[in-house]
């Protein structure tokens, strides 16, 4: 009988789990069926991120910095600011090959083949892949959102739990991001500078619009940011974007098995960010496997991941379809980025990962004074100078 912990899938989630327990001394084969390739994703990672596996931020791996932040409302309205803390930009067929490099490194078996099946039970997995038939004691699951085997272990993901994605890499740099939000998109547009291109792209709540709806938002848009895409690759996916109850009641681990990242659905419903998910929910397995208490994972997840995640699901058609103070939130978000230092600064925490949506509220309602106050000063043309805006922080409306 073999002692391996098989992991299928070679993105973040099942590279981080591969690293760390072949580490350990554990007996690690990790199957993927094209190892490091351009997985469609926009490649922005947070500073929370960042912070937590400093390796992303430290070591030396083609990476683009981004320091500005340009938002636009529905109506057209424009503010760009810049960001407290830069995000970093990877292409991702960089970022899987770093961290699978890792993975080798310390000491983990990889395999290029695509798993088949999955047979048997705790201590006596049998794989099928394109390389032949594999025996594992332990399994762990990272195969992404289109992960094969979730409807075997867990509750296949329901349409109105996806994203669809569609995109393009268009040649350019900058070092400012995009965001734009569109009247009845649940889900906005994205234009992401990497080091020699942008990956620029359009999510929106799957079933509501096609993904040729989307890609024609999206064309349009690019047209009119002057980014010629006529000769770029055009790519789409999906999203998990789970609903507070699939998250609750979703099964991410059994006996002798476990899922991380897109395979468990662990993204954020409203930002779409789940390269940090991924790397925190196998932090999180690793640890439990580490300790001899795999069941500890499921807690682990509840205690650090599922309660942030459940609350943005809670709120993310609010956020995309609803209205603040009589307008739609995304268009009052961008007026109030333009006219309040504190709102701004709430921005800059949002967009760095330092504020969690559970605490929102809160500070929402504890700064509201002040942001009504700025926002009225600056309507009026009152402000007394003091502590001048940043020069980059320019209205475009
Ligand atoms: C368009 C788009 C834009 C995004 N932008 C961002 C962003 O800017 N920032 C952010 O944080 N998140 C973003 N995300 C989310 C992010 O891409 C994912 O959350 C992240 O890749 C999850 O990592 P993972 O390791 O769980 O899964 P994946 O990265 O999907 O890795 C799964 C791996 O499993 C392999 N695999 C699948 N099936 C099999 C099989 N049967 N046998 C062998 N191998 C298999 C695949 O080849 C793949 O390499 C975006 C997602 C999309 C779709």
């Amino acid at each position: 009988m073999s002692d391996a912990v098989a992991i299928v899938g070679g993105g973040p989630a099942g590279s981080y789990v591969a690293t760390e327990l072949a580490r350990a001394g554990r007996h690690v084969v990790l199957m993927d069926e094209k190892l490091a390739w351009e997985k469609p994703c926009g490649g922005g990672i947070t500073h929370k991120a960042l912070s937590q596996y400093p390796f992303l931020r430290d070591e030396h791996v083609e990476r683009n910095w981004v320091d500005r932040c340009e938002l636009t409302s529905p109506s057209g309205q424009r503010v760009c600011f810049p960001l407290g803390q830069p995000i970093a930009i990877f292409s991702r067929r960089v970022l899987n090959g770093f961290l699978l490099e890792r993975a080798k490194t310390a000491g983990a078996k990889l395999v290029q083949s695509r798993v088949t099946s999955i047979q048997g039970s705790a201590g006596a997995w049998q794989l099928q892949s394109t390389s032949g038939l594999m025996g594992a004691a332990y399994l762990v699951l990272a195969a992404g959102a289109r992960n094969p085997f979730r409807s075997q272990f867990s509750l296949q993901f329901s349409p109105s739990d996806l994203m669809a994605t569609a995109g393009y890499y268009v040649p350019g740099n900058s070092s400012c991001m995009q965001l734009q939000f569109l009247q009845g998109l649940h889900g906005y547009i994205w234009i992401f500078p990497r080091s020699d291109h942008f990956s620029a792209g359009i999510c929106g709540r799957m079933g509501r619009m096609s993904t040729a709806e989307l890609r024609r938002l999206l064309e349009k848009t690019l047209s009119a940011a002057g980014l010629d895409f006529s000769r770029a690759k055009f790519y789409s996916h999906v999203l998990p974007a789970l609903s507070s109850s699939a998250l609750r009641h979703s099964r991410v681990s059994g006996p002798g098995w476990a899922m991380v990242g897109d395979a468990a659905g662990l993204v954020d419903p409203i930002t779409g960010e789940g390269l940090y998910y991924a790397l925190r929910s196998a932090e999180l397995l690793t640890s439990a496997l580490l300790e001899d208490a795999p069941e500890a994972y499921s807690y682990l997840l509840e205690q650090h991941v599922l309660a942030e995640l459940e609350m943005a699901a809670r709120v993310a058609n609010r956020f995309f379809t609803g209205e603040w103070m009589g307008e739609a939130v995304p268009e009052m978000m961008v007026h109030y980025t333009q006219t309040s230092e504190h709102f701004r600064q709430l921005m800059c925490d949002l967009f760095a990962g330092t504020q969690g949506y559970r605490d929102l509220r809160q500070r929402l309602y504890r700064t509201l004074p002040s942001i009504a106050a700025e926002s009225a000063v600056r309507a009026l043309g009152l402000r007394r100078d003091r502590s001048p805006m940043p020069s980059e922080l320019r209205s475009a409306s």
